[in-house]
């Protein structure tokens, strides 16, 4: 750990630098950053996420002393710059401070501003600035934010009102006016008051007035804050690691709200939700930071096209425009300026789109703040596209600028052409983050999981909502803008948004929202367009997209480096066609029991199960082989000149008997035997463990004859195939090998089979015979296996269950808490756990190809979907991964991204 615990910044200097995230955390690196290549930024210091770990461990006090000089001497530096005080009276220095994690967390971390003021000194800022109305709405949103980030005067519940919201509300109704900004001098100060009084009412505790005391106050409640229920719930949404700490920024403040010759905004370099190259954002005058996100009023454009954009899709006429929201372009064209100059500054020197903040005091120009936008995967493709052909970043750059599991907004559904032409306009709002969602109205976010599809519909969200907004489809806010809480949220999430519909009327306490007169309850159908920002009635269909324009560049470039080839987990034709549009190369895993399971299919594989003869059973198979044949045919031609990887039945039989009376009455007469005869064949086949029970070869290895039909089906559709100029290539896969003798038997009644197929129909076709490696055993065992199986298909999802000992089917029970309480950092099911189970996945490829060099090894688990445990296949040499249609894009960039991080 390093002696250092805090870095100034200031005057164009600055201990760090942009390459320091992890220690000074992204804002903290970028603020130093922007000093050294001279963008104007409010003097402060940084402390470093380290300080952050030490506080979890040693406490408060101990940390606060261990800080102290460095916090002071860094403090003195502040004030020389700034020449002021802080504590003094007459002409005090007031600071703000901010938590910054090494990536941003929305929401997740709290800020105080204009810390440092008190009775007294509220009187010298008044005095100094000859501003005695800022003065003191500079002290009440001090008071009002210092109680509900550092005294935790936040409410809790859904249901509560925060305290300092209720006094103002009271207030504004006392005066009979709309706006903060209405309020008089006296109507400010006595809302000080009355703010103070509730902070001693709520917590028994004064108001510190000590501005050393506040300052340590709001360091630690940033440390706090980093192990909220929220933080922690965005972490383990986005793989986050515990131990990477937060930073505190401490900064000058530099005022927003000191009249009209001073305001606040936020940019992008370009545009966040379709990624066009246009300077954009909004910005409010006589306002201070939060206002601009909060959605209180109505933030104005940067750019004029910006605004004029605005005005149409707001239904604002060009006058009204004008004259009542004006761009920055229009109010302020020198700042605008400067501004502009900066953001190109900004954007050439980070080579990647930037979003900022800023703050204009009484006509001078300060940036708070510059990071890599958040943007939507759309944006993300284009931009990425863009900028290689801008000649800003090169080819590897721009595919490493992909985050894979986000392109997973552009395989999103949009709306059916026809279903959305007869969908009536209820709202218009703003397109906050695209794509298309349909679903039942809710209006709490804890209450998202009442419906399968459900739209949150809020008067706006908050990080309290996080979690209610990942389930729904879609969001709906009736206030914010582009910036606003619940737009930044959504899009970050991939999520259907549309902000800031100013028309809909929302009743929480009723429950309902009224668009045009018509009102909905709770469990009503809307629809979303986040692309458009309009509001629908009713459901309206949607359908799958596909990969064109940026998108398709984009994957056109990642042929280019990977190494790994992508194939899908299909067992329809066209799921396999799907896939195939997306870029699979192939089948990894076919699973052939999902296909006993319609109509006529499950009464002959009923009948199969519940024989009693070897004769039996063989009728039953005899009924089977024409369905399989069938889709296998199906399967083979949609994938045709690709390989086909086809498992053989895999699941206990118990799976398949009728359980229901009803059922049990049709097999019995079908069977012509009792129903209790076949109560008592069910109960049979109970098993207590049925997932290690009998499936998999196990099923092949006491009944060859199913093997034997499974493989006839598959060898004769490819001949079938052949005859019409179709070109299979199968390669079949015995599921669950456990011992070399397990799948030799297997093996050779598949090849017996074969050469039996191969002589009725004086015919051959080229096929492989492998396995699954999903059993311990069978992974440290690779060497013997390998002797005789031609491929190896990783099945992760059992290997993970038998290797950590966890039920598929009930760890679901305690997972969630496992990581909650940090015992496990992911869910092993969705994200390979590299540390136990990557072990014998690393051990049974080495060991499987000292025997046979030419091995080919796959996956097919669930994991071969997932970025991270894409990378680890392709870092352990494996031929290629599986994973559903949807995934296969994702997939493909991981691989590359995986080749280029080589
Ligand atoms: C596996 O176990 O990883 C696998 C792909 O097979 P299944 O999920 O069908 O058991
Ligand atoms: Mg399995």
């Amino acid at each position: 750990m390093s002696e250092k615990r805090v870095y100034t910044f200031g005057n164009k200097q600055a201990e760090g630098n942009s390459s320091m995230k992890n220690l000074l955390g992204g804002k903290g690196a970028n603020l130093a950053e922007m000093n050294l290549i001279g963008v104007p930024v409010p003097p402060g210091f940084t402390i470093t996420t380290d300080v952050c770990t030490e506080y979890n461990q040693l406490g408060q006090e101990k940390v606060v002393d261990l800080l102290k000089d460095e916090v002071e001497q860094a403090i003195a530096k502040v004030e020389d710059i700034m020449q002021t005080k802080f504590g003094s009276n007459e002409d005090p220095l007031l600071i703000s401070v901010r938590s910054g994690a090494r990536v941003s967390m929305p929401g997740m971390m709290d800020t105080v501003l204009n810390l440092g003021l008190n009775d007294a000194a509220v009187q010298g800022i008044a005095k100094k600035t000859n501003n005695e109305r800022f003065a003191w709405d500079s002290y009440r949103r001090f008071v009002q934010m210092y109680g509900d980030v550092v005294l935790g005067m936040k409410p809790e519940s859904k249901e509560d009102i925060d305290p300092f919201e209720e006094i103002m509300e009271e207030m504004k109704e006392e005066k009979g006016v709309e706006n903060d900004t209405d309020l008089s001098v006296d109507d400010l100060k006595s809302l000080v008051k009355k703010f103070k009084t509730a902070v001693k009412k709520q917590t028994g505790k004064d108001f510190p007035e000590n501005p050393w005391e506040q300052l340590w106050g709001a360091v630690c409640a940033v440390f706090d804050s980093w192990n909220t229920d929220r933080a922690i719930y965005y972490r383990t949404l986005n793989q986050i690691p515990e131990e990477w700490g937060t930073a505190v920024n401490v900064q000058a403040m530099v005022f927003g709200n000191m009249g009209k010759n001073s305001g606040t905004g936020v940019a992008f370099t370009r545009d966040a939700a379709t990624g066009e190259n246009l300077f954009n954002g909004e910005y409010l005058l006589d306002a201070q930071g939060e206002d601009v996100v909060a959605g209180v009023r109505t933030p104005r454009q940067i750019t004029l096209e910006g605004s004029k954009r605005w005005a149409v899709l707001a239904n604002v006429s060009e006058e009204e425009r004008a004259a009542k929201f004006p761009s920055l372009e229009e109010a302020m064209p020198s700042i605008y300026k400067e501004l502009d100059d900066i953001q190109s500054k900004l954007e050439k020197h980070y080579s990647d789109m930037q979003d900022l903040e800023f703050t204009i005091q009484d006509g001078k120009l300060w940036l708070l703040q510059t990071r890599n936008g958040k943007r939507t995967a759309a944006a993300m493709v284009k931009i990425a596209n863009d900028m290689l052909h801008e000649g800003a970043i090169d080819e590897k750059t721009a595919l490493l600028r992909q985050e894979p599991n986000k392109l997973n907004e552009l395989l999103h559904p949009v709306f059916e052409k026809t279903a959305i032409a007869n969908a009536q306009v209820m709202a218009k709002g703003l397109p906050a983050s695209p794509g298309a969602a349909t679903g039942q109205i809710v209006f709490f976010a804890d209450e998202a999981t009442k419906y399968e599809k459900a739209i949150l519909v809020r008067i706006e969200t908050s990080p309290e909502d996080l979690e209610g907004m990942n389930i729904a489809k879609g969001i709906l806010t009736a206030r914010g803008g582009m910036t606003s809480h619940a737009a930044v949220v959504a899009r970050g999430m991939g999520k259907c948004c549309v902000s800031g519909a100013g028309s809909i009327k929302i009743n929480y306490r009723e429950r309902s929202l009224t668009m045009e007169g018509k009102t909905y309850k709770e469990g009503d159908w809307i629809s979303l367009n986040g692309s458009t920002g309009e509001v629908y009635d009713g459901k309206t269909n949607t359908i799958d997209p596909e990969v064109s324009g940026d998108f398709a560049a984009i994957m056109e470039l990642v042929d280019k480096y990977t190494k790994m080839h992508v194939r899908t987990n299909a067992d329809t034709p066209h799921d396999a066609q799907v896939a195939r549009g997306f870029g699979a190369q192939g089948i990894g895993l076919c699973r052939t029991e999902h296909m006993f399971f319609e109509g006529a299919r499950i009464k002959a594989m009923r009948e199969m199960i519940l024989a009693k003869t070897e004769e039996e059973r063989r009728k039953a198979l005899d009924k089977l082989l024409p369905y399989q044949r069938e889709d296998f045919e199906g399967i083979f031609e949609a994938m045709h000149d690709l390989p086909v990887t086809v498992r053989l039945l895999d699941p206990p039989l118990h799976e398949f008997v009728p359980h229901e009376e009803e059922n049990q009455k049709e097999m019995a007469e079908e069977m012509g035997i009792s129903v209790k005869e076949i109560q008592s064949l069910v109960d049979d086949l109970h098993e207590f463990n049925p997932m290690l029970g009998h499936r998999g070869c196990r099923l092949g290895n006491t009944y060859p004859e199913i093997t034997e039909m499974q493989a006839r089906a598959i060898v004769e559709a490819a001949l079938n195939l052949k005859k019409k100029g179709v070109k299979a290539i199968p390669e079949i896969m015995i599921p669950l090998t456990g011992t070399h003798k397990e799948y030799k038997f297997q093996e050779d009644i598949v090849r017996a089979t074969a050469e039996k197929v191969f002589e009725e129909h004086g015919d051959k076709i080229e096929y492989l015979v492998g396995t699954m490696l999903e059993i311990p055993r069978a992974a440290l065992t690779a060497n013997e296996i390998a002797k005789d199986a031609e491929f190896f298909s990783f099945g992760t999802n059992d290997l993970t269950q038998m290797t950590f000992g966890y039920s598929r089917d009930d760890a679901s029970k305690f997972l969630p808490i496992y990581i909650k309480k940090g015992i496990l950092k992911n869910d092993p099911f969705q994200v390979l756990d590299q540390e136990g189970v990557g072990q014998l996945v690393e051990m049974g490829t080495k060991r499987g190809r000292e025997t046979n060099p030419n091995l080919k090894v796959g996956i097919c688990g669930e994991h071969g979907g997932e970025p991270s445990s894409v990378e680890f296949c392709h870092r352990v040499g494996m031929n290629y991964v599986s994973c559903s249609p949807f995934r296969v894009p994702i997939a493909r960039l991981a691989a590359a991204q995986a080749a280029i991080k080589e």
